[in-house]
């Protein structure tokens, strides 16, 4: 049965949200998204801004960095590591210019609209390059100190975005494979190799 109580907190945010009578903006540059000048894909980013984003067109299988051969061998950085656990690695954007600063904003502030964007581009970009990913989705977890000082793990609210968009993964309600036992060095700073040593027995 239909409520007919009038839920004036709703239609006063209605109203509120230019959204509703305004058309709808590009998320970076501010331009009115009409018709044409929405991407193809997301409805988020117009035209342009979407298509000067820094994708990865091909990437190294193994570390997932960019690069123009593409092997299931390896690139030329990551053939100095005989022992791999991984089957595949995938990257759609490159860290750099509005996705470095999108990244780092939805790390420390948690916005509700860089997770729809950014988990709305990790899809597309696996769509491009016909990625079908099934099973288990699984957040890097944090640490419970910092999780206490954060409020939030960036990396499980970015996986529920992605699994609205991809309902072949799962997204299990407790994390069953890593758990941090330890806290490890703010990331942000470090360069790939004080990455790889900042990760060593953490989880
Ligand atoms: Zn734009
Ligand atoms: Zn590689």
């Amino acid at each position: 049965m239909v409520s007919r109580k009038t839920n004036w907190r709703t239609i006063f945010e209605s109203w509120l949200n230019p959204g509703k009578w305004l058309p709808c903006q590009c998320w970076q540059c501010g331009q009115a998204l009409w018709g044409d000048s929405e991407s193809p894909f997301t409805n988020l980013l117009c035209y342009s801004c979407e298509v000067n984003l820094p994708w990865i067109r091909t990437h190294c299988l193994r570390c997932a960095q960019p690069t123009l051969n593409p092997s299931q061998f390896g690139c030329s950085a990551c053939k100095n590591f005989p022992t791999w656990h991984l089957d595949e690695c995938h990257s759609v954007l490159r860290y750099e210019d509005s996705i470095r600063e999108s990244l780092l904003s939805f790390k420390f502030s948690q916005q509700e609209r860089l997770r729809k964007l950014l988990g709305t581009l990790f899809h597309e970009g696996l769509m491009i390059k016909g990625v079908e990913l099934t099973g288990p989705l699984v957040p890097v977890p944090l640490s419970n100190s910092r999780l206490r000082q954060r409020q939030f793990n960036q990396a499980q609210l970015l996986a529920l975005e992605i699994q609205r968009h991809i309902s072949t993964l799962c997204l299990p309600k407790t994390n069953p494979i890593t758990r941090k036992i330890q806290g490890s060095s703010q990331a942000t700073t470090l360069n790939i190799e004080q990455r790889r040593k900042n990760v060593q027995n953490v989880f």
